[in-house]
Order: structure tokens, then C-alpha cells, then sequence
């Protein structure tokens, strides 16, 4: 039952003078000394309720406005995220159809020739001939889940709901996932019969021996820089694998399969090695959170100085993309500080310019070959990574880069815009801590003020949410696959 006292404030919330006027109404025509000792303490009484009041008013106001802050902070995250998630696995299936469908053209060929030949054993070539089908198969079941979601051309628009493009992340990571295994599922159906019917092919031997002849400095790089490893087996058995390859480029009338063969090795020893080094520094972002911040568009030896600086202070690594044509005399000592310090240095092409743009206009050598001995003359190591200016990459332009440079192409999930009209610090430090998750790889540039100013407390921050900022190679614990795209350790598309 309620009785007349269940709904008075108790005496805890409510201050002892406001109860006592609710129960002793004063009377208003009553006349009332001014300067009477009660009447001051009850009005000194009022004004420290009403005091109490507003601050409480204030706090909670406080308290209201950071919480909707907060949201929308929060809010804002999860839209870039879904933003950035839609570039990366729409230009991840994009990627990985396009070299689906290449490798399977590449294996009908090679079935073609086994048939006419005749000295392939036939079960190996029907099994080829089986996947290549399958593989057909799975292309159009990854072109349906796309359609079902995306219906318009350039699918990731700024501005769309973050809902709208996390139906699409899904729709595109979902047919990205769907084709990878066949990559691999080509390359070993297809291996046994092209050993045999590629024995002694000219081209095809020329080709896989160049492959081989284009990946072997970096590697060899790796194992000079893993001399005095404590893990003594890996660094020797990548001594091994690579006189192995030497040999067998060296060797008068070596078959296709040996090449293929000694070419496998190599990238395992390596892989083994790259393992070994992370093991000694402590590093396993398997286990622990990693990001591999990168920078591109350098050097330029004022702001690229106070990066790495800024990158030493705090005992962390990052990965440079320079370019070429930005290399001057002031720049060198920096960019062969950079590796000093064990931050690789890679090619951001020597004009800055597209990479299908590039291919189109038959530049390659100047663009990729060239930029990359500049840069490896300046750091003294060879490049064995290449940032694409913009994000764009194409079938022709990772077949030029597989097999004619030996280079892996390092993309990013996260984009930190430093490079956007109105960036500043603050921006471009919001962004990288709010977009990181452990794995990811993150675009910079050291061409800015702002990223430079910025970097202290992106290192502050991740560090304080448990990251360790380490190289690419140390993210991924493997060496840069030549052809590879490297988005982040968990979106690697193989070539
Ligand atoms: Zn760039």
C-alpha cells in the first residue's frame, strides 16, 4: 500500500531543508524579519540545493555529451572500416579472378601440348583438366555471390551506408576466399604435367630460370643479414638452397622441373630464415598484436629524417616505399640510415605513376627496373617489395613483377589519408588508431608535416593498446613472395 510518505524523496538524495519545508509550510502572509538568523540559514540552505543541482546538471550533461561523442566517434570508425574494407576485398577478388582465370588458360595450354605429345602419363592430365573445370566452376559461383550484392561498377563509394558496404566487404571477401585455394589447387595439378611436357621447352625454361635469376639477390640479401642467426640450421640451409639454385642456373641442360623445384626451396629456406630472425627479436604476431606502419612517396630528407628518428625513439621499424626519381644527394643518407636501422626500403615505381598505366605504356623497365637499382644502390640492399602508387595493381603488372623483378607488392588495409586535402596531425592520427587491428599494414607518406608531427603519438597509442610496429616481412614471418599482394597478414593473395 501506498501511504503519503512512499513517494518523499528519502533524506539521502534530497538535502535536509527541503524536506523540512515540504512538511512545515510557512505561511506567506505571515510578516518575516529579514535578518532574521533561521531565514538566512534556510536561504543560505536554498542556494547551496540549487548549487548542488546545477552541478549535478553539468555533470550529467558532461557525462551525456562525451557518451554521444564517443558514438559517433565510434560510429565514424566503423564507416572507414567498412570503407577501407570494401577497396581492399574488392580489389582482392578483382585480383584474384583475374589470375584464377589466367592460370587456367596457362593450364589448358599445357594439357593441350601434353595430349598432342603423348608422353604424359593421361591420369595426370585429366586431373588437370578436371580442375581447370572446377576452377571455371568456382569462378562463376564468386561471380554470382559478387552480383547478388554489388550492382553497380565501382561498388565502394564514400557516402554509402556503413551497412550497405559491409554487405558488399562480405559478398567480395566471400568470393576472394572462395577462388583462393584454387591458385594452389592449379599450381599442383598443373606441375607434374608441365615438368614433363616442359622438359626442355626453350621459352619455358628461359622464363623460370629468369624468375629465379630476378628473385636471388633479395634472397641472397636475407641470407647476409641472417649470418650470425643462433637458429644456425635455418641460416645454413638457406646457404644451401641458394647455391642450389645458382647450380642449377648455372647448369648446361636443366629441365623445367628442377627449376620449378630448386625455385620452391628457395622461398622455403628463405621463409625458414625469416622465422628464425622474428624468433630471436621476440617477435610472433601470431601470438602478440603487430602492425607494419609503411611510409611512400619519400624520401625527402628533412621529414623522412624526423620519421625515422621518431621510429628509433620509440624502438620500433617501419617499411619505406621511395621513389625513385625522388632520389637525390640529400636523400641517400637517409634512405641508407633507414636500412641501417633494419627498415627495408622498397619501390614506389620511378614517376609515381599506375601500374596498369605503366604496363600500358610499355614503360616497365624504366618504371620498375630501374627505380628499383636506384634504390638499391642508395640503400646498398636489394628491393624486394613495390608499393603501387594509388592501390593499383593488375594481372600484367604482377606477372612483369614476378617474373622479371623478383618483388612482392605490398598494399594496406588501413589508409591513414595524410595524403587528403585539410589533413593534419590530429586527423591522421585519429584515423591510423582507430582503423589498426593486429595485422594490419598502414599507409603513410614522409613527404608531410603533419604525418611527421603525428607519428610520436600514433607510436604512444598503439603502444599503449599492446602494438609492436614491426617490417613487413616481420608481420607476414614470411619473405616477400615475388608476385604476392600483401594487403595485411591475414589478406595475402598468393601468385
Ligand atoms: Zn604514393
Amino acid at each position: 500500500m501506498m501511504t503519503d510518505h512512499d513517494d518523499l524523496p528519502t533524506r539521502s538524495c534530497v538535502p535536509a531543508g527541503h524536506v523540512q519545508s515540504k512538511f512545515q509550510p510557512r505561511s506567506q502572509s505571515q510578516p518575516q524579519p529579514a535578518q532574521s538568523p533561521i531565514l538566512r540559514s534556510q536561504s543560505h540552505s536554498t542556494s547551496r540545493t540549487l548549487a548542488r543541482r546545477v552541478v549535478a546538471a553539468l555533470i550529467i550533461m558532461m557525462f551525456a555529451g562525451s557518451a554521444v561523442l564517443l558514438g559517433c566517434l565510434a560510429a565514424y570508425a566503423w564507416y572507414r572500416r567498412a570503407l577501407a574494407d570494401c577497396v581492399e576485398w574488392g580489389n582482392t577478388y578483382r585480383l584474384m579472378d583475374e589470375h584464377v582465370a589466367a592460370l587456367s588458360e596457362q593450364a589448358t595450354g599445357i594439357s593441350v601440348q601434353a595430349s598432342r605429345s603423348g608422353v604424359v602419363d593421361r591420369g595426370a592430365v585429366r586431373r588437370l583438366d578436371g580442375t581447370v573445370a572446377q576452377a571455371a566452376q568456382q569462378r562463376r559461383r564468386a561471380g554470382i555471390l559478387v552480383r547478388s550484392a554489388v550492382d553497380v561498377p565501382s561498388a565502394c563509394r564514400a557516402k554509402q551506408s556503413p551497412l550497405m558496404l559491409r554487405t558488399r566487404v562480405n559478398a567480395y571477401r566471400d568470393a576472394a576466399l572462395t577462388l583462393k585455394p584454387w591458385v594452389e589447387k592449379l599450381h599442383r595439378a598443373q606441375r607434374p604435367v608441365a615438368a614433363r611436357v616442359l622438359a626442355h621447352d626453350r621459352q619455358a625454361v628461359d622464363e623460370a630460370a629468369a624468375r629465379i635469376r630476378a628473385a636471388l639477390p633479395g634472397v641472397r640479401g636475407l641470407a647476409r643479414e641472417t649470418t650470425g642467426l643462433r637458429d644456425t640450421h635455418a641460416g645454413y640451409a638457406l646457404r644451401v638452397a641458394i647455391d642450389d639454385a645458382q647450380s642449377a642456373l648455372d647448369g648446361v641442360n636443366t629441365s623445367y622441373g628442377t627449376l620449378i623445384d630448386v625455385e620452391q626451396r628457395m622461398f622455403a629456406a628463405a621463409d625458414a630464415a625469416v622465422r628464425a630472425r622474428n624468433a630471436e627479436r621476440g617477435i610472433d604476431c601470431g601470438r602478440t598484436a603487430c602492425v607494419a606502419l609503411t611510409f611512400d612517396d619519400g624520401p625527402r630528407a628533412d621529414i623522412s629524417r624526423r620519421v625515422v628518428q621518431s621510429l628509433r625513439d620509440k624502438g620500433d621499424r617501419a617499411t619505406f616505399f621511395a621513389v625513385g626519381g625522388a632520389i637525390d644527394d640529400a636523400a641517400i643518407p637517409v634512405l641508407r640510415d633507414d636500412t641501417r636501422y633494419g627498415m627495408p626500403v622498397g619501390s614506389h615505381t620511378m614517376s609515381h605513376t599506375d601500374l596498369p598505366a605503366i604496363m600500358q605504356a610499355g614503360t616497365e623497365r624504366q618504371e620498375f627496373d630501374d627505380a628499383a637499382a636506384r634504390i638499391s644502390e642508395a640503400t646498398g640492399r636489394p628491393v624486394n617489395l613495390l608499393r603501387p602508387p594509388h592501390g593499383a595493381a593488375d594481372e600484367a603488372s604482377r606477372r612483369y613483377l614476378a617474373d622479371h623483378l623478383g618483388v612482392g607488392i605490398a598494399l594496406y588495409d588501413v589508409d591513414s589519408y595524410d595524403w587528403a586535402a585539410g589533413a593534419s596531425a590530429r586527423s591522421v592520427q585519429w584515423k591510423v588508431t582507430a582503423q589498426a587491428r593486429p595485422g594490419s599494414i598502414i599507409l603513410m607518406h614522409d613527404i608531410h608535416e603533419h604525418t611527421a608531427a603525428a607519428l610520436p603519438h600514433i607510436l604512444d597509442a598503439l603502444h599503449a593498446k599492446g602494438y609492436r610496429m614491426v617490417t613487413i616481412d616481420e608481420l607476414t614471418g614470411q619473405y616477400p613472395r615475388p608476385g604476392y599482394v600483401y594487403y595485411s597478414r591475414d589478406n595475402i593473395i598468393p601468385w
